[in-house]
């Protein structure tokens, strides 16, 4: 091997390397893209009272699992808002995750909002358990992707929800637990 080669070899290696640095800084820097989310829902207390997982599957649907304790029996309204954040009070969540402007509820002809999900069910020793789907919002990049500039989060309400009164959001009242949509498992 002739040393000019072996400079052009080296030269090229370092040109490679270089290349893949940049690459890896480039992917890095993209935008939260997971195929799995969770968070765990606090009561006003502060108290950790249960989960939510998310998936999306290879068909844009995000499935969602609700467990919680400790809340009244009967229905609960439960929907996904805004903003990411659960603190100092439950109002920093936002209004309900809307990015296309509908009106609130799912029967409502006008709506629902990306982040209407169907009434979280608890059962007489208080434990809630939601099993839904959706292809309104994303983990993955997109027009609803969960995982915007300021995130999203979950709130449980006092009341049900009767899925189609606009103004108050259905009626389902008070925010009563709230959790924030991290990326991961
Ligand atoms: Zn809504």
């Amino acid at each position: 091997m002739s040393s000019l080669s072996s400079i052009r070899r080296g030269a090229a290696l370092a040109v490679g390397a270089i290349l893949a640095v940049l690459l890896a800084t480039t992917v890095a820097a993209g935008p939260i893209s997971p195929r799995h989310a969770h968070g765990s829902f606090v009561d006003a207390s502060g108290a950790t009272i249960g989960s939510i997982r998310l998936t999306e599957d290879g068909h844009g649907v995000v499935h969602l699992k609700v467990k919680v304790e400790g809340l009244a029996p009967g229905l609960h309204g439960i929907h996904i808002h805004a903003v990411g954040s659960c603190s100092p009070t439950f109002a920093a969540a936002g209004g309900h995750y809307n990015p296309f402007g509908h009106e609130h509820g799912l029967d409502n002809p006008n709506g629902p909002h990306a982040g209407d999900l169907p009434n979280l069910v608890v059962n007489v020793r208080g434990h809630g358990r939601l099993h839904a789907t959706t292809d309104r919002v994303s983990l993955t990049a997109g027009p609803a992707t969960l995982f915007d500039a300021d995130g999203s989060a979950v709130i449980i309400h006092a009341n049900p929800d009767d899925q189609v009164t606009n103004v108050g959001n259905g009626g389902s009242g008070a925010r009563i637990a709230c959790a924030v949509i991290l990326p991961g498992r």
